[in-house]
């Protein structure tokens, strides 16, 4: 039988066994924001469920928590976005660390699928405060493209070639290249956010043409190789408490 990874779908025997096997959570995390005219506003946290789901497969066990759509800006002013203040992801990754250590969590990785200051410095904030307040689960909180490169790059941008060609290789029905356009893409600029922000570009410009640049197949490259690195970073740290304790 297929193995189950995803929390949502599981019975409660099989969460209690999978917990007892393997105490790991992997929370994909990311936002709803604009991407181009070609990508869905949820892309950030539909590209960190899928990518969370390869890691566990990968390693054969840990439990998927389903897309959180809650971040930091972000886009902000672009159209369709909706961002979140550092209060308030504060205290929504306190409550969730403090659940899942309640029910067996030793190691937490905290996946963000939505890059940019904001977020990624929100996120290892937190990871290391709350690490320093409970040091018995192990925190990792990371963009997904940290530590990995692709001949020679680092595969981080935003609705570029690289998120392009990941979410056409993890969701290629929810791509639509057919709207993708050289010249600029329908934006909207919204006045004055609620809380503060990303101070992103009012024109955007793309780097290259994604027509030529993105692909399946350099998605596939991009998240085989995010995939073996996280799994790895996860067995290294479940090995040191295991090792430790
Ligand atoms: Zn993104």
């Amino acid at each position: 039988m297929e193995k189950k990874y995803r929390y949502e779908e599981m019975m409660p025997a099989e969460f209690l066994k999978s917990v007892e096997r393997m105490p790991v959570f992997i929370v994909p995390t990311g936002l709803l924001e604009w991407h181009g005219d070609h990508l869905p506003l949820g892309l950030d946290a539909l590209k960190a469920h899928a990518i969370c789901l390869k890691i566990a497969e990968k390693l054969g066990g840990g439990i998927v928590l389903p897309p959180n759509y809650y971040g930091r800006p972000g886009y902000s002013r672009y159209a369709g976005t909706l961002t979140f203040s550092e209060a308030l992801m504060n205290l929504l990754f306190t409550e969730l660390c403090d659940q899942l250590r309640k029910v067996g969590a030793q190691v937490i990785a905290l996946i963000t699928g939505h890059y940019g200051p904001c977020q990624v410095n929100f996120l290892k904030n937190f990871a290391y405060n709350y690490m320093t307040e409970y040091p018995g689960v192990t925190l990792i909180a990371k963009p997904e493209y940290e530590g990995v490169t692709i001949n020679g790059e680092v595969p981080a941008d935003h609705a570029g070639k690289w998120e392009t060609s990941m979410f056409m290789y993890l969701h290629s029905e929810l791509t639509h290249m057919e709207n993708y356009r050289l010249d600029t893409p329908i934006r909207k600029i919204y006045d004055n956010p609620p809380n503060d922000w990303y101070k992103e570009e009012a024109l955007w410009t793309w780097k290259d043409d994604l027509t030529k640049s993105a692909s399946i197949e350099l998605g596939k490259q991009c998240v085989d190789a995010i995939t073996n690195s996280i799994s790895t970073e996860i067995l290294t740290a479940l090995n040191q408490k295991e090792g430790g304790q």
